[in-house]
């Protein structure tokens, strides 16, 4: 099934490309925030399940919102839960017909909740769980962008893509991204003050590479910073986006819509 885009002059259309609306406060209030979404121009939401329990309720999500898609993999936080049996099970959830990409996976030195050679294993071990699977990769890397980007050149190629979220790395980082034919993904922090150096990156970028994200409900963009973050507030990223890239919100919608659609197969339909 097609999904209607609902076309507009005024309302860019936007893709969501990393939520967590099966994290509170969000989920117990999925009808609002879905229904504020669409009328932001959301045309689909991709919510992440960061452990089994979390993946189910991205599930139970993506089965009552036709916009709403899943990505789901053991987040680097909750590697040391994630044993063979574990993994298996996440493996066998990846193959519901909503589910989208595989991760977020990775390594997040900056918080340490998990013991870092555990979060190496369980990240070499899903990389190869999602390469059996044929899905695109969701990548989380916070304070180990060295580590984690020679990991994926060395367990490279990845045929259907991928994509570093919620970027934090630098000039080099992107570049070494962008070489492995990854996507980076933009989330609220390129609004606040202190990111010039995030930037002056994003105006770099090749514009067949950028996605927009929420990862809602952190990270809330300037000028909502603060509070729960939600899908409808990728608005203020998009427009941040285009006056960084000299361009239109409308531009930036229509090529981060489309590069969502190509990498995870979502059932947009072209905008006429
Ligand atoms: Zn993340
Ligand atoms: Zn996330």
């Amino acid at each position: 099934m097609l999904l209607p885009i609902a076309t507009s002059l005024v309302k860019p259309i936007l893709v969501d490309s990393h939520a967590h609306l099966e994290m509170e406060p969000l989920f117990q209030d999925a009808d609002g925030v879905v229904r504020r979404a669409r009328s932001a121009g959301v045309a689909a939401i991709i919510t992440v399940g960061i452990d089994l329990e979390d993946a189910r309720r991205a599930l139970e999500l993506a089965e009552r919102f036709d916009d709403v898609f899943v990505s789901l993999g053991y987040h680097p936080h909750n590697a040391k839960n994630a044993r063979e049996k574990a993994l298996n099970e996440m493996a066998d959830l990846a193959t519901h017909r909503k589910v989208v990409a595989y991760g977020e996976i990775g390594l997040d030195y900056f918080r340490n909740y998990s013991p870092r050679s555990a979060q190496k294993a369980v990240f070499a071990d899903q990389l190869s769980i999602a390469k059996s699977l044929a899905k695109p990769l969701v990548i989380h890397l916070r304070s180990a962008y060295e580590e984690g980007l020679t990991e994926l050149e060395k367990a490279g190629p990845f045929p259907a893509g991928g994509v570093i979220h919620c970027f934090s790395g630098d000039e080099r980082d992107a570049q070494r991204a962008l070489d492995l034919g990854f996507h980076i993904s933009i989330p609220g922090t390129i609004t606040y003050r202190k990111n010039d150096k995030f930037r002056a990156i994003v105006s770099r970028l090749p514009e067949d590479r950028i996605l927009l994200e929420t990862d809602c409900p952190f990270l809330a963009p300037e000028p909502k910073r603060g509070k729960d973050n939600e899908p409808a507030y990728i608005v203020y990223t998009a427009q941040t986006v285009a006056s960084v890239r000299n361009t239109s919100v409308a531009v930036v919608g229509q090529t981060t819509t489309a590069n969502a659609t190509r990498l995870f197969g979502l059932p947009l339909e072209e905008a006429p």
